[in-house]
């Protein structure tokens, strides 16, 4: 069996060779750069389930129950990583502070407060953790929490946090080549072909192997291997910029919802966690 690779790619290759050990010798890991190559090792490590904007979004567009699955599965999500964190001992700088959104505009504190009120309308259906822990901060609370007197208040869950997401992958792969499985960096896979009904061909640039499996983790360079993802599946590239807090107009202006994308992105890439 042979499974390309990184955060997701480590994620398969620890469960397989969990799931059958008899087989892990059998699984590959390959990745065009090292192990956590990609996104997953420069991300910004925010621990982001559901949020009330998302889901308010995601009410909107595909109604309350697949809303509800959607936060529910999210949060399944990140009780699991924090679950193997802790199980494996990993030093993952992990920290759970919570989330918040500033507001700065009378706009974005309209959003957020539509936002919150979404997540009190549907706090029983949310279960644990629920909706109800969503908090909104006036502007003299704001100011106290966040240190910016600018501030017109912010929306708070307590249940996020940040994490350094490449630590958990490197942890993912010890464990798996722990059981057995094999991983090789620098390898770029070129195309993927089958060779029979029961056989898949994975050329690499180190060679070719043959492998009856074969998982896709290539994240947005999937269409690289599958075409038939061709137009599905897009890399853009992407950037990022740290100001002063910047007039509304600007902010706006490179933003992508309410002005509290860009906000995010500056958390990001500072780490703050709030
Ligand atoms: C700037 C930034 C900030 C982010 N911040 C957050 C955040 O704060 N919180 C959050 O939850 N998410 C965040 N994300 C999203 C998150 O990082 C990704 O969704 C996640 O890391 C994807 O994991 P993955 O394993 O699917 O892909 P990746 O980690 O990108 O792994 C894909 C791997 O495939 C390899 N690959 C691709 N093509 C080939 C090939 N042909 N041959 C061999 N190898 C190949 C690449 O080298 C790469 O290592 C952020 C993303 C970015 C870009």
């Amino acid at each position: 069996m042979s499974v390309s690779l990184s955060s997701q790619g480590a994620s398969v290759a620890r469960h397989v060779a969990h799931l059958d050990p008899s087989r892990a010798a059998q699984v590959l890991v390959l990745d065009a750069r090292g192990a956590a190559g990609g996104a997953t090792g420069r991300n910004g490590g925010q621990i982001n389930p559901m949020d009330c904007y998302e889901f308010e979004d995601s009410i909107e567009e595909n109604g309350l129950d697949e809303a509800l699955a959607e936060r529910a599965f999210q949060f399944a999500g990140k009780d699991e990583m924090l679950r193997y964190v802790a199980s494996r001992g990993i030093e993952a700088d992990l920290r759970m502070g919570g989330q918040a959104v500033n507001w700065f505009t009378a706009g974005e504190r309209a959003a957020g407060e539509s936002a919150h009120g979404t997540c009190l309308r549907h706090a029983e259906q949310c279960g644990d953790p629920s909706c109800g822990l969503s908090e909104t901060l006036d502007a003299a609370a704001a100011e106290e929490r966040m240190k910016s007197p600018d501030l017109l208040g912010a929306a708070f869950l307590p249940v996020g946090g940040g994490v350094w997401g490449g630590r958990i992958v490197f942890g993912l792969l010890e464990d798996a080549i722990e059981r057995g499985v094999t991983l090789r960096t620098q390898t770029l896979v070129t195309s993927v072909e089958r060779a029979d009904h029961l056989t898949w061909l994975v050329h690499t640039e180190r060679g070719t192997i043959r492998a009856p499996h074969v998982v896709f983790a290539t994240n947005g360079y999937t269409n690289t291997l599958v075409p038939e993802l061709e137009g599905e599946i897009n890399a853009y590239r992407n950037q990022v910029v740290i100001t002063e807090p910047a007039p509304q107009q600007v902010r706006m202006s490179i933003s992508l919802r309410h002005g509290t994308t860009g906000v995010m992105l500056v958390a990001w890439l500072t780490g703050v966690v709030f």
